[in-house]
């Protein structure tokens, strides 16, 4: 049932457009990426859709358009754009069904890792699930010793 809360939140994520909030951002950063530095809480992708500068950009909570394996040990990430990721993951528009109404998936139809066969997942903080180990310090370090006193804008 995860992956097909995930496949729904990424269909939909699909269809929304940046705002104009998120373009005046992107546009902004462009124009002085000296200046400024984002840290956002949204997995939507949105932001970087706008245009906005990837190197001027940490999406704290990870982002629904990358997957990683589940697999400890295996270090297997990528970048997944398709919608629906594999056949039995598409989703019609019609809202999320209750709990009860969510069909099974065999697990042999999810998405899988090519390099160690483990399940792959969205590349998200689940809900009670702790932020990377290195985010926080690292964001921390950016805006600290690589952007100095520039201004940071958190969304
Ligand atoms: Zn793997």
């Amino acid at each position: 049932m995860v992956w097909q809360f995930y496949a729904y939140r990424r269909h939909k994520a699909r269809l929304a457009k940046p705002n104009s909030a998120h373009l005046a951002l992107a546009e902004y950063t462009r124009q002085n990426p000296e200046k400024i530095f984002t840290i956002t809480q949204n997995v939507d992708g949105l932001s970087s859709r706008a245009g906005h500068l990837e190197t001027n950009l940490v999406a704290m909570h990870g982002d629904l358009w990358s997957l990683k394996c589940e697999k400890y040990n295996c270090d297997f990430v990528e970048k997944n754009l398709k919608d629906p990721i594999v056949p039995a993951l598409a989703v019609s528009d019609k809202e999320f069904p209750d709990d009860e109404a969510v069909p099974t998936i065999p697990n042999g139809e999810l998405p899988h890792c090519p390099k160690c066969n483990g399940l792959l997942r969205p590349a998200v903080v689940f809900f009670n699930e702790q932020l990377p180990g290195l985010i926080i310090p690292s964001v921390l370090i950016t805006c600290r010793i690589s952007y100095g006193h520039r201004a940071g804008v958190v969304i």
